[in-house]
């Protein structure tokens, strides 16, 4: 009798013990291959090739002498799963991050080819010692301090940092006599053919080839190769600021707890963005908030959460329902007010797809660190594929208990996103919606001259 009432309630406990266990068998497998030796091997490989490079463009270029290399990004957050495939770096450039060396301008309008960026979230930055304006000069238009790029706002322009690491690779290459095995292009990127550039930062038996490095600017990837694995690399230029308080309220964070820890870090990270513009950036309280202040059941579930979103993309070549970082804020918020006292991923799961779905109503989402930023600023057309996804892990949850094995589970998953995602058309709903969006704008347009049945017969025969 018992167990009836419970399995006519939302879920039985067993039910969603079977489903908890379920997820995190599954987040385990999707880190098989990043909880290991060889993947701590290949981040420290990487690590010291990147030292490598950014010693080179010391040499060449001794404004990018770099304090700190940041290791940051999914990995270092110990939240990546399936592939060990790429890493993340923030450079910050030392002579930039010393206290007093820039004053910022809060919240500018900053014009770039002729449009306005502007936000809660931007800076201009200053020059205040007299040396540092001098030895910045190129650097600097009309007072403000480009994003690491020569002279002008052009963003095509000659030294770039992303400049300075490909001559730097360049010297190396010519060092190796491989140089002529590359296809090298200054302004944009340099590719080699065939084997690549063996990189001098390990011993014999490390062997580490750069593939290609590319200027995405502001920030500059590499494509290396070391052990049989193709790892992405990306490097950004960023200047460490304090004091923090200048850009950030506590009262603009969502958790008083949070913002504890962004004053007690006592600095933040400025990272460029287009023109004179940088953005504050909060990476640093970021990274060891997911590693080591997130309860354990919400990181699996922003695991599973990725994972999910994932297979989606896939299923739509150029769309994804959500970005990783928005996964990464939704789980947050859920961490900062989940009021389960036994927290379980099934549980928990649930409570942050209702958080997801209104979300998705109002079409918004602050960051946490500054709630006057906002995401999911999105197009109709892919707020359809973010229910579906929604949808789609509901179904899964209720499928995968009628028979919680991991084989089972593999299969509904894949069956629901194939089966849900089908449902939608995204190219189709994109031209409808823009259609729909240019009826609307010329519509209004007539409003004044036309009769009111042709814009009657026109609407309906359009719904
Ligand atoms: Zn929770």
């Amino acid at each position: 009798m018992a167990a009836t009432l419970l399995n006519d309630s939302k879920g039985s406990s067993s039910s969603e013990e079977s489903f908890s266990h379920l997820v995190e068998q599954k987040v385990l497998s999707l880190r098989r291959n990043i909880i290991s030796e060889r993947a701590e091997q290949i981040a420290e490989v990487v690590y010291r090739s990147v030292y490598v490079i950014l010693e080179k463009v010391r040499e060449l270029e001794p404004r990018f002498t770099v304090s700190e290399i940041l290791k940051v990004g999914s990995y270092f957050e110990g939240t990546k799963i399936n592939e060990i495939d790429e890493f993340d770096f923030l450079v910050v450039i030392k002579e930039l991050s010393k206290p007093g060396a820039i004053h910022i301008n809060k919240e500018p309008d900053v014009s770039f080819k002729g449009a306005i960026y502007s936000g809660p979230g931007l800076v201009q930055i200053k020059l205040q010692d007299d040396d540092l304006k001098i030895k910045w000069g190129k650097y600097v238009v009309d007072d403000y301090l480009t994003c690491f790029q020569q002279g002008s706002l052009d963003y095509e322009k000659r030294d770039l940092f992303g400049t300075f690491v490909l001559e730097s690779i360049k010297k190396i290459a010519k060092s190796q006599h491989e140089f002529k095995d590359a296809l090298y292009n200054p302004e944009t990127d340099i590719e080699f053919y065939g084997g690549g550039l063996t990189l001098p930062s390990v011993s014999d038996s490390e062997q580490v080839i750069l593939k290609s490095a590319e200027i995405k600017h502001p920030n500059t990837v590499l494509m290396l190769e070391y052990d049989g694995s193709v790892i992405s690399v990306d490097l950004s230029p960023a200047i460490r600021y304090c004091p923090v308080e200048d850009c950030f309220e506590a009262g603009d964070c969502v958790d008083e707890r949070l913002a504890a820890t962004v004053i007690d870090r006592g600095s933040i990270l400025l990272v460029a963005k287009r023109g004179n513009a940088f953005r504050i950036t909060f990476t640093e309280t970021e990274v060891e908030y997911m590693r080591d202040k997130i309860h354990g059941v919400h990181k699996l579930i922003y695991m599973y959460l990725k994972y999910i979103k994932c297979l989606y993309a896939k299923m739509k070549p150029g769309f994804q329902p959500f970005s990783s970082y928005v996964l990464k804020m939704f789980c947050i918020h859920h961490d900062i007010n989940c009021t389960i006292k036994t927290k379980i991923v099934s549980k928990c799961l649930d409570e942050v797809l209702d958080l997801m779905a209104e979300y998705c109503e109002n079409d918004e989402l602050p960051n946490v660190f500054n709630k006057r930023l906002t995401y999911l600023y999105i197009s109709d057309t892919e707020s359809e594929f973010r229910i579906c996804m929604l949808d789609g892990l509901r179904k899964i949850k209720e499928l995968a208990v009628a028979n919680p094995t991991q084989a089972n589970f593999s299969k509904v998953i894949a069956d629901v996103v194939e089966q849900s995602s089908s449902t939608v058309d995204l190219l189709r709903n994109r031209v409808l919606k823009e259609e729909d969006r240019r009826f609307r704008a010329e519509q209004r347009q007539r409003t004044a001259n036309e009769p009111a049945t042709f814009k009657g017969e026109k609407s309906s025969g359009r719904l």
